[in-house]
C-alpha cells in the first residue's frame, strides 16, 4: 500500500467538518494551510569528530485564539507533511479543550535512539538557535512529542533563556520539576485519554473493572496508559506492543514490570510468562478498549473491519484512516478521536505555562482535577455534538474545535 500522507489525510478530516459547518471556501483555504511553516539545517558535530548535517522544521498552523502551542518530535521518518498534519491536530486540540492557544508542530529527522546524549544536547540546543526569533511564550511553545523528553526540554529551555538573557521557563513545557515543569505532566497524556475512556465507558455500558485492555506503543503515553488503566480502573492488560513487536497474556501482565524489562532490555518482545503479537495482530484481538499510543495510519481500511473492541482509545496522533474511521463508525466501534482522547498532555502543558508566568505551583492533585475537568467536558460536548449533528465521534470533535477557530477569525476580523 502507499505510504498515506497524514497532510492529506487531515485535510480531508477538515473538509468533511467544513462541510458540516457549511464554511464559505475562503474560511476553508485559510484553515486548511499552515500560518507559517519553517525549515532549517541544522549542522552537529558527531562524537567520532565528524559534522553531520539534520533538518528540521517548525509549522506555526494557526494562532486565531492565542499563541502555538505542539511539540517537538525527533523520528527518522519525520516529514514536512507529517509536521503540518500534527500542527493542524494541535490546532484542534487546543481549541477543543478551550484552551487559550493555537497550534504548532515541529520535529528534526534523526533518530535518538542511535545518538548519544552529548549529541542529543547539541542537536536539542541547535534547533533552539535555529528558532528562537521564532518561539516564546506569548508566539509558540513547544513541548515534547515521540521520541523527545523533559531532559530534552530542559536543554531547549535553557538555550533559549541564555540567548535572550533571562530565565524564560514559559518558552517550553514537558519540563523536568526542578526547571519549572508541572506536577503531573510526566503521564499527563495517558490520564487524560483513561479520564474520556472512563467517560466512554458510562456511555457503552463497559465495566472497566471487568474490561481488557490491548495497547500499541509502550512510550511514555503507552505505558503509562497500561499502568492507569489497571489502577484506576482495574481493568486487564492483555497485550501491549512497541517498534520491536508486541507481548499477549491471557491473564493479564503487570505494566510496571514489564516496563522495567523494556527498560533493561530496550524492547517488551520475549517477556516471560507471555505469548509473542505483531504490531498487526494487537489491533485485531478480542478486546474492549484498543488503545493505538504510536504512531499515525496504524488503523486502515485493511484491518479495521476486524477490529473488535468496543472503545477505541487513540492515544497517538492520527492512527486511523478516513476509510477505517467510516468502517469503525459502521460497526458501532466508540472512538475517542486523538485530539479528544490524547489531549491530556497540551492541557498540562498550559496549565505549566500558566504555573510558570504566576510563579505558583500547584500539587499533583490539583492538576489531577483540573485536568478532570476539562477532559470531562471536552468529552461532553463531543458526544453531545455527535448527537446533535448525527455524526461520528471525530467529526463532532471537529465541528467544535472548528466552531471555535473560526469564531475567533471571525472576531478578529479576519474573515
Ligand atoms: N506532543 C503532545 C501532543 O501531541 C503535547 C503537546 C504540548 O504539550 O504542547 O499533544
Amino acid at each position: 500500500m502507499a505510504k498515506l500522507n497524514p497532510f492529506e489525510i487531515a485535510g480531508r478530516q477538515l473538509s468533511e467538518c467544513a462541510k458540516i459547518l457549511k464554511l464559505d471556501s475562503g474560511v476553508r483555504e485559510i484553515l486548511r494551510i499552515p500560518m507559517r511553516e519553517f525549515h532549517i539545517s541544522l549542522p552537529i558535530r558527531m562524537d567520532d569528530g565528524s559534522v553531520k548535517v539534520f533538518q528540521g522544521f517548525r509549522v506555526q498552523y494557526n494562532d486565531a485564539r492565542g499563541p502555538t502551542k505542539g511539540g517537538i518530535r525527533f523520528h527518522p521518518d519525520e516529514t514536512i507533511d507529517t509536521v503540518r498534519a500534527l500542527a493542524a491536530w494541535m490546532t484542534w486540540k487546543c481549541a477543543l479543550l478551550d484552551l487559550p492557544l493555537g497550534g504548532a508542530k515541529g520535529g528534526i529527522i534523526c533518530n535518538p535512539k542511535q545518538m548519544s546524549k552529548g549529541e542529543l544536547e547539541r542537536l536539542s540546543r541547535a534547533y533552539i538557535n535555529r528558532v528562537w526569533q521564532l518561539i516564546g511564550p506569548d508566539r509558540d511553545i513547544p513541548a515534547p512529542d515521540v521520541y523527545t523528553n523533559p531532559q530534552i526540554m530542559g536543554w531547549m529551555m535553557d538555550e533559549y533563556s541564555k540567548i535572550v538573557g533571562k530565565n524564560q521557563f514559559g518558552v517550553i513545557t514537558g519540563k523536568p520539576l526542578s526547571i519549572g515543569g508541572s506536577a503531573g505532566r510526566g503521564d499527563a497524556t495517558a490520564r487524560g485519554g483513561m479520564y474520556t475512556v472512563r467517560e466512554a465507558a458510562k456511555e457503552c455500558s463497559v465495566d472497566l473493572k471487568e474490561a481488557t485492555v490491548a495497547i500499541q506503543g509502550y512510550g511514555n503515553a503507552g505505558y503509562n496508559a497500561a499502568y492507569l488503566a489497571k489502577t484506576l480502573f482495574g481493568s486487564k492488560i492483555i497485550a501491549v506492543s512497541d517498534s520491536k513487536g508486541g507481548i499477549f497474556s491471557k491473564e493479564g501482565i503487570e505494566p510496571e514490570v514489564v516496563h522495567e524489562y523494556k527498560a533493561k532490555t530496550g524492547s517488551v518482545i520475549n517477556f516471560p510468562d507471555a505469548e509473542s503479537i505483531s504490531n498487526e495482530e494487537i489491533l485485531e484481538i478480542e478486546v474492549d478498549i484498543l488503545v493505538p499510543a504510536a504512531l499515525e495510519n496504524v488503523i486502515t481500511e485493511e484491518n479495521a473491519p476486524n477490529i473488535k473492541a468496543k472503545i477505541l482509545a487513540e492515544l497517538a496522533n492520527g492512527p486511523t484512516t478516513p476509510e477505517a474511521d467510516d468502517i469503525l463508525c459502521k460497526n458501532g466501534v466508540h472512538v475517542l478521536p486523538d485530539f479528544l482522547c490524547n489531549a491530556g498532555g497540551v492541557t498540562v502543558s498550559y496549565f505549566e505555562m500558566v504555573q510558570n508566568f504566576n510563579m505558583d505551583y500547584w500539587d499533583e492533585k490539583e492538576v489531577h482535577e483540573r485536568l478532570n475537568k476539562k477532559m470531562t467536558s471536552a468529552y461532553d460536548s463531543v458526544l453531545n455534538t455527535s448527537k446533535e449533528y448525527s455524526i461520528n465521534m471525530r467529526q463532532a470533535a471537529y465541528v467544535v474545535a472548528v466552531e471555535r477557530v473560526v469564531e475567533a477569525m471571525e472576531l478578529r476580523g479576519w474573515i
